[in-house]
């Protein structure tokens, strides 16, 4: 079979999976990105993330996390929310309204890849999803998926940027995808909504972030900075993605593995009176379970306190 036939017959399987978008790029150094990220880290814009200091040159170059790697496949998989505004009760970012999105996508990788192993019987590689040092964004960026925007989420055109990304890095030359053009053009929606002013047009600084500080961060304590500026986000924060004009009147039927779970309409005295007993249960299949009991209250106390303070 030629490349180009195995490589249509593993985006027809992707499709069938469930994912909307299957790309192939060129397993080679990512040296814009890899500036980037040094910049980044030298401005103190990747706050506690010490890891991404780690592994810089894997992080860079598939070549050198995985021996011999030639093509890196991209996948979409779209969690488009119910509701992306909802009430003013406290809000869990769109990403986790359903189950656990890293077993799922990591289900769905593993299939693809036996198939991917039907059609090239000798390959080697590895799956990927927020497990490994790969430029996620930038990959599916390379091979056509969509643009990196100025909120710093890749934006697909058609099914936006309520999508998680994965890949398989393997050993075998396929068929490669050319990116597509950027298309945010003079638009600054998410810059203006940040209510911390962490982005900068296609750069975010992490210390600033609500979405790190309420999620990534393992701080005994929010930071003062974050008074008046987080209003009800207590995991995770949507406003750069609920304001971008890519988002809106996406199609629904693109998200098939996440359902909404009950908490996200829970009312305030729901997460104030949470014991841990209870967290363990409701959030078992969940990302906010391993963010564990004592964060998702620190989050929960300073929106409650910090309401107070700004009334
Ligand atoms: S996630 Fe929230 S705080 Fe972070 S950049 Fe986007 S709008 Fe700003
Ligand atoms: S809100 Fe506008 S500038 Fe921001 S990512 Fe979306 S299209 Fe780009």
């Amino acid at each position: 079979m030629s490349k180009k036939e195995i490589t249509e017959n593993i985006k027809e399987f992707a499709l069938k999976l469930g994912y909307t978008n299957c790309g192939f790029s060129k397993a080679e150094e990512l040296t814009k990105n890899k500036e980037s990220l040094i910049n980044a880290i030298n401005n103190g814009y990747t706050a506690e993330m010490a890891y991404l200091q780690n592994n810089l040159e894997k992080r860079a170059n598939p070549t050198v996390l995985i021996e011999n790697a030639k093509t890196v496949i991209s996948v979409l998989l779209s969690y488009y929310p119910q509701q992306i505004e909802n009430s003013s009760d406290y809000k869990i970012s769109a990403y986790a309204h359903g189950n656990d999105y890293h077993e799922i996508m990591h289900e769905l990788l593993n299939k693809l890849f036996e198939k991917i192993k039907e059609e090239i019987p000798a390959v080697n590689g590895r799956t990927f999803c927020d497990s490994g040092p790969v430029f996620e964004r930038a990959w599916a960026e390379k091979s056509g998926l969509g643009w990196i925007g100025k909120n710093n989420l890749l934006i697909n055109p058609t099914v936006g940027s309520f999508v998680i990304i994965g890949e398989i890095i393997i050993d075998h030359e396929l068929e490669y995808d050319s990116p597509i053009e950027e298309q945010c053009g003079t638009c600054t929606l998410c810059i203006n909504a940040c209510p911390t002013h962490a982005l900068t047009p296609y750069s975010l600084n992490a210390t600033k972030c609500i979405s790190y500080a309420t999620n990534s961060s393992k701080s005994e304590n929010i930071s003062d900075f974050f008074i008046g500026k987080i209003k009800n986000e207590i995991y995770g924060c949507d406003i750069c993605q609920a304001i971008c004009p890519y988002n809106k009147e996406i199609n629904n039927s693109f998200n098939k593995f996440f359902n909404q779970n009950e908490y996200v309409n829970w009312e305030k005295k729901d997460w104030e009176n949470l014991t841990e007993e209870k967290f363990t249960k409701v959030f078992e299949k969940t990302t906010i379970k391993s963010m564990g009991f004592k964060r998702l209250k620190r989050n929960v106390n300073f929106v409650k306190n910090n309401i107070k303070v700004t009334k």
